[in-house]
């Protein structure tokens, strides 16, 4: 990214004084967190999505025996026809899944098998189906062009007896529920999961279903945070919305903490009302007020409410689902216990020429796409604005501008985040 696109406002170049990087915003919230220790016994089925507590070490081989990986007939390998050769073979049996062969196989012979049946005693090859000619009711023509040990899966090939299947703080997948099951693993051990209540702050905010008076507005926030909390493995307390009165919010930070590990909130963080809350939340514990080089998101609180932690979020609908995302995320992951792997980024051509000024390190809202050639591109959702939530409902990725990035021109390359990513 180079700084080809710059209005010429004597401003834009100045760095934001005072305040915070993303970079270290981040680090100063995970290096305060300790991560929960506490576990609980589940059924494979319940602990999809969990962190497990436990490595997971396998008490058997997987596959357990040798076996075929296609339908064909099993013979030793030093017996296939060599170079321009073919040979008839005798055909001595069956093997199927479920029903091996339990005869030994001489040379000059060969069992029928299935996928997934024992390789008889005697045999170490398969040779499919397809390639093979029946000249008699028992007895195959094979030819040459076969490899000693083809099609064949060899016992624990998978996985050995005593290998590490899996490692703690691992977050269980579709496949690692295969692979428990694969190895008679019925229950695992995982973290207990965080449990998080939050709430939306604003005298404007009415619920869904309450008329509208002059310059109210639908709390929207409580719903994009539910979604995005939703889809993370914690336990969800929805709180409403609370009155910017100092009694309510006392009464609601305090109810809060002791029910939750983390309180998230939203609103009344911005310089004006930041002066509000201040004395009550300095009362029950640790809380910094920072002002973060980003855009959206500038204020942020965090700290602590009693043993909990606490994130109060921005108003703006735009910087609410940012600072979600690029702090609160990765911190419920590392106190879930969870290995912390940074979103995936990747590069993508811009559509177009991005604004953006030095300094603060900016999320635009991007559109993704992939041409027919497969060449990636990605454009802005239009205006910008941390108050249109369209521009993010329209988005599928995060255009990242970091700190000293001056403007982006079309044509040139540019990282983005995929939302994908966050899930
Ligand atoms: P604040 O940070 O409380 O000053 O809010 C900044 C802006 O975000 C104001 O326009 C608020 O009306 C708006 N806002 C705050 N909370 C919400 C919410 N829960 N839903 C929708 N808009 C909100
Ligand atoms: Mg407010």
């Amino acid at each position: 990214m180079s700084g080809l696109i710059r209005r010429s406002s004597c401003c834009d170049d100045v760095p934001e004084t005072g305040t915070l990087k993303v970079d270290d915003a981040r680090q100063r919230i995970l290096d305060s967190i300790k991560p929960i220790t506490a576990s609980e016994k589940l059924t494979l089925r319940n602990a999809l999505g969990r962190v497990l507590a436990e490595d997971i070490i396998s008490p058997l081989d997987v596959p357990g025996h040798t076996n075929s990986a296609m339908d064909g007939y099993a013979l030793a390998g030093k017996d296939l026809p060599q170079d321009s050769e073919q040979m008839i073979y005798k055909l001595i049996g069956s093997s199927f899944a479920g029903a091996p062969f339990s005869g030994h196989c001489e040379a000059g012979q060969c069992v029928r098998i299935m996928t997934g049946a024992v390789i008889p005693a005697g045999t170490d090859t398969v040779v499919m189906q397809e390639q093979v000619k029946t000249v008699e009711s028992d007895s195959v023509r094979i030819g040459n062009g076969h490899r000693t040990g083809q099609n064949v899966r060899q016992a624990g090939e998978d996985i050995a007896t005593g290998g590490t299947v899996l490692r703690a703080s691992h977050i269980l997948t579709p496949a690692d529920l295969g692979i428990l099951s694969s190895l008679g693993i019925g229950e695992v051990r995982v973290r207990r999961r965080p449990r998080v209540a939050f709430f939306s702050t604003g005298d404007e905010l009415r619920s869904i279903g309450e008329a509208l008076a002059e310059g109210d507005v639908y709390d929207s926030n409580r719903y994009s945070l539910y979604g995005m909390l939703q889809r993370l493995d914690v336990e969800l307390l929805d709180m409403g919305v609370v009155r910017d009165s100092e009694e309510a919010l006392r009464k609601a930070f305090a109810e809060a903490a002791a029910m939750a590990d983390v309180v998230i909130t939203s609103g009344g963080v911005s310089v004006g009302e930041a002066d509000y809350i201040k004395p009550i939340l300095e009362q029950t514990g640790e809380i910094h007020f920072w002002k973060i080089a980003m855009k959206p998101g500038r204020p942020l609180t965090h700290g602590r409410i009693g043993n909990s932690l606490f994130f109060g979020l921005p108003g703006n609908p735009v910087a609410v689902m940012v600072t979600f995302y690029q702090f609160v995320q990765p911190a419920l992951k590392y106190l879930a216990g969870a290995r912390s792997n940074p979103p995936w980024t990747i590069m993508a051509t811009s559509k177009e020429d991005i604004f953006k000024r030095k300094g603060r390190y900016e999320f635009q809202r991007g559109i993704l796409e992939q041409d027919a050639g497969g060449q990636l591109t990605v454009r802005k959702t239009g205006q910008q604005g941390s108050g249109i939530l369209m521009s993010m409902s329209r988005a599928n990725c995060f255009i990242l501008l970091p700190e000293d990035c001056q403007g982006v021109s079309a044509g040139e390359e540019v990282q983005v985040q995929p939302f994908d990513s966050f899930i």
